[in-house]
């Protein structure tokens, strides 16, 4: 087997590890609780599970989503959030090698993984995503040298102003807060990764992905409640992928035709 091909596999596995731990962060930090003690315990029986039992993803697949002493049901969330985040730092290992762009890729798109699950099932991003993640996106542009921790900075700056003048106007206009805090922070993360640039592209492409995925949703549900988190995430994991490529793009063919 390739250097490479068992790299991006020792990856996906220390991945699929810090899924695990995304798992107990998801369902723990909306409600301000440890995520350190206690050990994770089943809802049914309150019997905490051996680490046999905790292996990622593949303990599920062997107990087939139930308790091994009383059978309840495990959410079908945890292995799917686990084989994500595997996914995630397999793929970026793998495209990158072991290199400071995989690790902040691989951290990056973690907390978007992190934010759309506690989003959706809360309409909470915890700010341990937020600005814990603002912490590391800066971290993560210290050995650049200054050109590249100026871009980080005014990245932060730019999607924390953004949101917060889009929230501001949202107010005014609907009577109602239209934006959360936590969307304002978590623009905030955002910009420290992508850049200024890369905070205009994400809430382009969020704003068009909630008004065609959420507005149909919630025209049948009739929810009131935008969990509109899970939307920049998406264009924020764009803007990661394709966004210098979307820029060019649009600088050559739409600003000089
Ligand atoms: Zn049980």
């Amino acid at each position: 087997m390739r250097i490479e091909t068992l790299t991006a596999l020792g990856m996906g596995v220390l991945g699929a590890m810090i899924g695990s731990f995304l798992n107990v962060c998801i369902y723990r930090w909306p409600r301000d609780e440890s995520v350190v003690r206690p050990r994770s315990r089943c809802p049914g029986c309150g019997q905490s599970i051996a680490w046999y039992d905790n292996l990622p993803v593949f303990s599920w697949l062997l107990l087939r989503g139930r308790c091994r002493r009383c059978g309840t049901g495990i959410s079908l969330q945890y292995p799917l959030v686990e084989l994500a985040t595997g996914l995630i730092w397999g793929l970026l290992a793998w495209r990158h090698g072991l290199t400071l762009a995989a690790l902040m890729g691989a951290v990056f798109f973690t907390l978007l993984l992190g934010i759309t699950m506690t989003d959706a099932r809360d309409y909470i991003i915890p700010d341990e995503f937020s600005i814990g993640g603002l912490v590391l996106g800066i971290l993560f542009s210290l050995p650049g040298g200054f050109p590249v921790i100026a871009h980080a900075l005014i990245g932060a700056a730019a999607g924390f102003c953004l949101l917060w003048v889009v929230g501001a106007l949202g107010t005014r206009i609907f009577k109602e807060d239209a934006m959360g805090g936590g969307d304002i922070k978590m623009m905030a993360m955002v910009g420290a990764f992508v850049g200024w640039q890369g905070v205009l592209l994400t809430v382009f492409l969020g704003a068009l992905l909630g008004t065609l995925i959420f507005v149909p949703i919630s025209v049948l549900n009739r929810k009131r409640l935008v969990p509109f988190g899970i939307f920049l995430s998406m264009g924020a994991a764009t803007t990661w992928v394709a966004g210098p490529t979307l820029i060019a793009w649009y600088r050559d063919f739409v600003l000089r035709p």
